[in-house]
């Protein structure tokens, strides 16, 4: 054992020692947990598993500051440790990602996409309408001057990817906020290919002028063209905003470059920060320098206090997304995710898309009788850790489900390669084949029950046991 992992080990063992002096059952979950995590095949494609000094960097008593405001300019007082924080994170940011602004507060990838939407309503809808009106600032409105601001605010455009072919919710799905705040009208895939047909998307940009065109997915296997992207937002005088949660890491890793790289193109660009970035639980903004002034302002216009222990733990992942090393583990990344496409495909399972190109497959289940629903409860039996998908006009709807979203981020994090990932492809073929779906109390076909052929899940555990030992989870912790 080095002596980090022995110092890692030893941190680790004393903190679950002084949280079971309050709270034994929360310290036994927080050990569960990582038994868990250690031996099942975790194929989450939004997952992955952040690095000790990641983890640690989160327990400190950063947690316990205030810090609403910006760099330099907060509403309390005594956060100059928080501003060295904030201010390394965002120079990180910056610099692996190439943009000319980062704003590291946001606390999710949702939150994110909010920040950006009201930076954007700021900048394109409420400075203009200022301007117009001959307003320095909100303060001066009167209350008809008010309602009417809210109302231009209230009555713009957002075109984004429906859910069921991969956007996220609040790419403009109707019950989500963003469907709600906006008038929303989305973009979906060819029907016969799976992929985005932009000239398809550049008629209805045409046709719907949008204040916002948002690229980016939760569950599209494909790269996007962000320059075409580009192309059909500056047709329509829209702004272009990229929410990159899923692939950041093969962003910062320069598997995607060129047209393939949001930044360059994007006016906003969103992520997460704990999938294929592999930092912690949370979101980022980064934008070009004409709407950098708006989404400063995300706290505390539309965020509460920046999370200043997160923050930090965003700086440390940053710094190591910057090592030379996370390139090779992004091109990994994805070329496990073509072995474990491959290996489907060679099985006769049917993929969205017939393929990847990215971190992610998605198999369509429904040539093995199964919901998504049936085939992720089946999978987790055998210790595969999966998430049911919607496919494109899914005949499931959003909660059975036709599809199983798979990714390669976190086994790679492992040292899981390409033979490994074939074998987790046939390992997943033999759970699905030996499943049959199960009927209702009235007889018909049930979309959520199921059963499992005896003895399937013991075998795939113990084939998968073998992958799992050969590349431990944080190979040096051991808890005492
Ligand atoms: N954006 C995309 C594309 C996502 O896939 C997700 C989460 O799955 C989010 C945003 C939201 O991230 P969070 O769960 O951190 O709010």
């Amino acid at each position: 054992m080095s002596d980090l992992d022995a110092l890692t080990s030893s941190a680790y063992s004393q903190a679950l020692e002084v949280i079971a002096s309050v709270e034994p059952r929360i310290a036994e979950a927080t050990r569960q947990e990582l038994v868990d995590q250690r031996g099942s095949l975790k194929l989450i494609a939004s997952e992955n598993y952040a690095s000790p000094a990641v983890l640690l960097t989160m327990g400190t008593w950063f947690s316990d500051k205030y810090a609403e405001g910006t760099v330099g300019h907060r509403f309390y007082a005594g956060c100059q440790n928080v501003d060295t924080v904030e201010s390394i994170a965002a120079e990180h940011a910056r610099e692996l990602f190439g943009a000319e602004y980062a704003y590291v507060q946001p606390h999710s990838g949702i939150d994110a996409n909010l920040t950006a939407f009201w930076a954007i309503l700021a900048h394109r809808v409420e400075g203009p309408w200022l301007e117009k009106a001959e307003k320095k600032n909100v303060n001066d409105l009167t209350d008809e001057d008010w309602e009417s601001l809210r109302r231009e605010l209230g009555n713009q455009r957002l075109l984004g990817m429906s859910l069921d072919t991969g956007g996220h919710l609040t790419h403009g799905f109707r019950p989500n906020i963003s469907g709600k705040m906006f008038h929303q009208q989305q973009y979906g895939t060819d029907p016969v290919t799976g992929l985005i047909d932009y000239d398809a998307l550049a008629a209805k940009a045409r046709e719907f002028k949008p204040l916002i065109l948002v690229a980016g997915y939760s569950a599209y296997p494909r790269r996007v063209n962000f320059a075409k992207m580009r192309e059909i937002a500056d047709s329509v005088g829209a702004t272009l905003m990229v929410d990159m949660a899923h692939f950041a890491g093969l962003v910062a890793g320069k598997v995607f470059t060129g047209d393939e790289d949001p930044i360059p193109h994007a006016h906003v660009v969103t992520t997460t920060t704990h999938k294929s970035l592999r930092g912690p639980r949370g979101g980022m903004v980064l934008a070009t320098k004409e709407y950098a002034p708006s989404v400063d302002r995300g706290c505390p216009m539309v965020l509460g206090g920046p999370l200043s222990h997160v923050m930090a733990a965003k700086a440390v992942a940053l710094a190591e997304a910057r090592q030379e090393s996370f390139r090779g583990y992004a091109q990994d990344v994805a070329d496990n995710a073509k072995s474990l496409a491959e290996g489907f495909l060679t099985r006769g399972a049917n993929l969205v898309t017939g393929g990847t190109d990215n971190h992610l497959v998605l198999l369509d289940v429904t040539s093995f009788g199964l919901t998504g629903r049936q085939a992720e409860s089946a999978l987790l039996d055998a210790g595969v850790v999966t998430n049911r998908n919607s496919i494109p006009n899914d005949p499931n709807g959003a909660w059975y489900t036709s599809g199983i979203r798979l990714g390669t981020p976190a086994l790679t994090t492992r040292g899981f390669g390409r033979d490994e990932f074939d074998k987790t492809a046939e390992l997943i073929v033999e759970v699905l084949s030996n499943t049959t779906p199960g009927t209702t109390k009235a007889g018909g076909p049930s979309k959520a029950s199921y059963t499992l052929a005896d003895g399937v899940a013991d075998r795939v555990r113990s084939a998968s046991a073998e992958m799992l030992d050969k590349h431990p989870l944080y190979p040096g912790l051991e808890l005492s």
